[in-house]
């Protein structure tokens, strides 16, 4: 047990190039009994790296941490070049394999805008539909059940009523009928 004392202070530092690496052991390792040895690694001091090898805590040394270590790699993101740590392919199976965090998060944000913008499209043309079919209003309601998720359901109205547009959502079983929003065509 004189071991495992001065691990809780442990920080190892390396220089890869262009990124600067600090190992620590994680937290969980030191909380959680029989978890194991585990340490996490910031790059740059912004992305963070775990990685373990489920040695015994109680008798771990500074070596193995060390080991540990230096199994962490590198390598230039393949988009901007900026360093990134070289994450086992077989953790995790992603498309963006070997990018840095920045170029992951300007990818799903990406993806997640190009989603938005066909979901707004494909509304715009059911609402000109729902023109063309002599419908005045649109209606997205929120349907709030008993029992199960909340819900949207969308629909077209021949007016603005709200009685007829609230008889309509309770008709879906709704527990509140004015959880809506409505616009018009
Ligand atoms: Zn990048």
């Amino acid at each position: 047990m004189t071991t495992q004392r001065p691990l809780h202070d442990l920080r190892l530092e390396r220089i890869d190039g262009d990124a600067k690496l600090v190992a620590m052991i994680s937290p969980c390792s030191f909380m959680y009994p029989g978890y194991g040895l585990q340490i996490t690694v910031t790059l740059n001091g912004d992305d963070k790296h775990s990685l373990g090898d489920r040695k015994p805590m109680e008798s771990a040394t500074e070596a193995e941490v060390q080991a540990l270590f230096d199994r962490v790699k590198t390598l230039p993101c393949k988009k901007c070049q900026a360093p990134t740590f070289d994450r086992n392919p077989a953790a995790i199976q992603t498309d963006y394999e070997g990018q840095c965090r920045k170029c992951i998060n300007d990818a799903i944000n990406s993806m997640m805008e190009a989603e938005r913008q066909r979901f707004e499209r494909e509304l715009a043309v059911l609402k000109a539909e729902g023109k063309a079919k002599g419908f005045t209003h649109h209606v997205a309601a929120v349907i709030h059940l008993h029992h199960g998720d909340d819900y949207i359901y969308d629909f077209f109205t021949i007016s603005d009523d709200a009685p007829s547009i609230e008889r309509m959502i309770a008709k879906r079983g709704s527990v509140v009928t004015n959880d809506y929003r409505i616009e018009q065509l």
